[in-house]
């Protein structure tokens, strides 16, 4: 084990890519990077890392900010629900550790959307602490590495990856080189398809190197369908003003702002939509249809026009609705079909 660790953390030393968040490393922006790359490209995040830490440099600064503002600034990042967790941990940052981003695994699991994974990544890559991690790069590692010929979501492989890991870390110099070494490896060289064995620095020792199609394992996990959402939205203006509604906390876009609407599970007649909308419209058109290929939804969003008596309600200019958290394709549709001098 200690031969293999060694390989990894000098390859990760020579190897590491350069990432916004490893060229200045504090517990704050390791915790907010390991919680933004959850689910989203590292890629896409090393794009807007450094502009969303000058925006919330501490967790004091993001707890007072508001939640609003964090949903605003995670816009096109996708899976919302890890910005309001973000601002949630900020908040018991805050009030329970002193606005100071606890060491310890066991704190930092305690922390709203942190797992064990994300606690063991952060511990071990800003402290120095001996924590295991596993995420899905460590699993397909563990799973070539032992030879393990099971499917990627097997809770016995699961265990392994654990297993695995703990044995590396302890084995090694620098618990920081480790871990990010080994999640380097799995992003980078033992990548799902076709990975690079002849330049890994665990190559020697690996049970899939020998075979001719190494990425053979793991087995694909068995995906589940996807399910069809329809959205019917309507845009309500008045005076340069939207009417504008913020979605239930929990589910697809959950707590973000949109226009008036209503979701099926199947497509709904004007009509039928003119009824279940809870306030009564003069007048009321369609004017698109937008699809949006989701992991694990495919969202169409009914654009209608229309208009209302009523008065009441949260009422928002441009100004202010580019401050409210809101889902980028629901954004797309304002810009098109409210704020756009192009619109008819
Ligand atoms: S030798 Fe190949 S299969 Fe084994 S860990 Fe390295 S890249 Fe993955």
């Amino acid at each position: 084990m200690r031969s293999r660790v060694s390989s990894l953390e000098g390859w990760f030393r020579d190897h590491a890519r350069d990432l916004p968040w490893r060229r200045h490393r504090t517990p704050w922006r390791s915790l907010v990077s390991e919680l933004m790359l959850q689910q989203t490209q590292v890629s896409r995040i090393a794009l807007r890392f450094e502009d969303f830490m000058d925006r919330f440099p501490t967790p004091r600064v993001m707890v007072d900010a508001g939640e609003d503002e964090v949903l605003a600034a995670w816009e096109g990042l996708g899976y919302y629900r890890r910005a309001r967790l973000l601002h949630a941990a900020a908040r018991c940052i805050v009030e329970t550790h002193g606005g100071e981003v606890p060491s310890t695994v066991g704190a930092l699991e305690s922390l709203p959307g942190v797992g064990k994974y994300t606690a063991g990544a952060v511990a071990s890559i800003v402290f120095e602490v001996r924590a295991p991690i596993v995420d899905g790069n460590v699993v397909r590692v563990t799973s070539r590495v032992l030879g393990l010929d099971r499917r990627a979501d097997d809770p016995t492989l699961l265990k392994e990856a654990w297993t695995f890991s703990e044995g590396l870390v302890q084995a090694s110099a620098s618990p920081s080189l480790c871990n990010e070494g080994l999640m380097e490896l799995g992003a980078t060289v033992c990548t799902p398809r076709r990975p690079t064995c002849a330049v890994c620095p665990l190559a020697e020792t690996c049970a899939a190197a020998r075979l001719e199609t190494p990425d053979a394992i793991p087995r694909p996990k068995v995906r589940p369908v996807r399910q069809v959402v329809h959205m019917h939205l309507a845009l309500i203006e008045r005076s340069g003003r939207v009417l504008l509604e913020q979605r239930p906390a929990g589910g697809l876009w959950g707590g973000l702002w949109q226009p008036l609407g209503l979701e099926s599970s199947e497509s709904m007649t004007l009509e039928a939509f003119r009824q279940a909308l809870p306030i009564e419209l003069l007048r009321c058109e369609h004017v698109a249809t937008r699809r949006r290929q989701l992991t694990h939804r495919t969202v169409f969003i009914e654009v209608h026009r229309a208009m209302t008596r009523r008065r009441s309600g949260r009422w928002f200019d441009r100004d202010e609705a580019s401050r409210l958290g809101m889902a980028r394709p629901i954004r797309d549709i304002l810009d098109r079909y409210v704020w756009s001098s192009e619109a008819d």
